[in-house]
């Protein structure tokens, strides 16, 4: 269909949008009568409404049955986390036994970090990208430090060319081929929050893998957002959160892939708890530490309960809906929103984030030029309009339609909001 600059236009897409009824399925955020345009699921995404009464459930099991509601119950506490697994598994792209939900997504860097970065003389630096998420770039540098090396020499940034908002592949690459024998760890996004860029990711881990290194992803920004296909593509391991796109709520426990083939080996080391322990003779308690064979035997603790419960309401969507379903309509309302910003606005909006399908997700990061006003204070004026997108230092708006449950209405307004503001 081809697109136009009105709302008919946007009402009849919405019409004929197969997943539309799963806003239904999300509280909508607002004031009074009137629902919030929101654009922010890239930063929080929005509460199921299956959320508050799984929890109660939970809580109700705790008050009735306390320590027996480890073994009974609807879904019994002891294997909660396995309520999960293939749900998981079927975003990501992995096999089940690959993914595991635990701790936070800096943790889970830190404790891939320490199973799969091991620096020798020769091979001791890591590759991430220039601009990467503060919290990225500090848990790097201070697994540099932890093993004695200066980050100076041994932490590489690659950054677009100049003039350019995003990393070419072929960079990428370049760098592997010269500098890779001295490369321990490529460490980069899924999608990169600033400029949206999503990268090929089966290509970077061919190159890394090529050069002897390690992949591993920060997949905050892509899990639930673009399609993945961690297992095929041979990733290492990678590490996300789930109150993103996954819309597990506020600090929501994190998920972890690691690649089966890395299950089994001696030669790895990992920090290690009780509950990574082989879950058949865990409860025998004896000192000897033996680790699952799959990515549960990275686990430390037993799992917050209370905090896997918002995910796995989560999840039940993500898989009625299917990431492939998803996946259809995200292309085609971040290209209405593309298409309505150019028609309208093309002097004034610069997109940063790529315009190839391939290389984005649903989030496109604008500049704003206008004589009106500066960047931010537009933001604030959307704000003050029940607009929430978010503004990132010094001079980007980050704009996310999620397919789960933003209309082609939300855009449309938006646009027609922005242009109000700014013509
Ligand atoms: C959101 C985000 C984080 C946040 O880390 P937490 O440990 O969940 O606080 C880290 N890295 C990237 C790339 C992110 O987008």
């Amino acid at each position: 269909m081809k697109f136009r600059s009105n709302a008919d236009c946007a009402a009849a897409l919405d019409h004929a949008d197969p997943l539309a009824h799963y806003r239904d399925c999300f509280h909508i955020p607002g004031q009074g009568d009137t629902d919030e345009i929101y654009l922010c699921g890239n930063s929080l995404g929005l509460q199921p409404k299956t959320t508050a009464r799984f929890l109660q459930e939970e809580l109700q099991n705790w008050q009735r049955l306390a320590v027996k509601a480890h073994f009974a119950g609807r879904r019994p506490w002891m294997p909660y986390h396995e309520l999960l697994t293939e749900r998981t598994a079927r975003v990501v792209g992995a096999e089940p036994a690959e993914v595991i939900n635990m701790n936070s997504l800096t943790v889970n860097l830190h404790l891939m970090m320490v199973s799969f970065f091991k620096p020798s003389r020769e091979r001791n630096r890591i590759l991430i990208e220039r601009g990467a998420f503060p919290s990225d770039r500090y848990a790097v540098e201070s697994q540099l430090r932890f093993h004695g090396l200066d980050p100076a020499e041994t932490l590489i940034e690659i950054a677009p060319r100049r003039h350019e908002q995003w990393l070419r592949m072929e960079d990428i690459e370049a760098v592997l081929a010269e500098e890779g024998r001295r490369i321990a760890l490529v460490l980069l996004p899924g999608v990169q929050y600033l400029t949206g860029q999503w990268f090929d990711m089966a290509r970077i881990t061919r190159a890394a893998r090529a050069a002897g290194a390690v992949a591993g992803f920060d997949l905050a920004h892509a899990a639930g957002n673009v399609p993945l296909q961690l297992h095929d593509w041979d990733v290492d391991f990678a590490a996300w959160c789930n109150y993103k796109y996954m819309n597990g709520g506020p600090g929501a426990i994190a998920g972890c892939f690691v690649h089966q083939r890395h299950f089994g080996r001696r030669d790895m080391p990992r920090f290690a708890g009780w509950w990574g322990h082989d879950k058949s003779t865990r409860f025998k308690m004896g000192p000897e530490f033996i680790p699952t064979e799959s990515a549960e035997g990275w686990q430390l603790s037993n799992p917050p309960i209370l905090a896997l419960v918002p995910v796995l309401a989560s999840l039940e969507i993500f898989d009625a809906a299917g990431m492939v379903a998803l996946r259809e309509k995200s292309v085609k309302l971040t290209g209405y929103l593309e298409w309505l910003l150019k028609e309208k606005l093309p002097e004034h909006v610069e997109i940063i984030t790529p315009a190839a399908a391939e290389a984005r997700g649903c989030q496109l990061s604008l500049r704003l030029h206008s004589d009106r006003a500066g960047g931010r204070a537009i933001f604030e004026e959307l704000e003050r309009r029940a607009i929430t997108c978010d503004w990132r230092e010094p001079d980007v708006i980050r704009v996310a339609p999620v397919p789960l449950y933003n209309t082609y209405g939300d855009v449309y307004r938006f646009v027609e909001i922005l242009w109000e503001l700014l013509d």
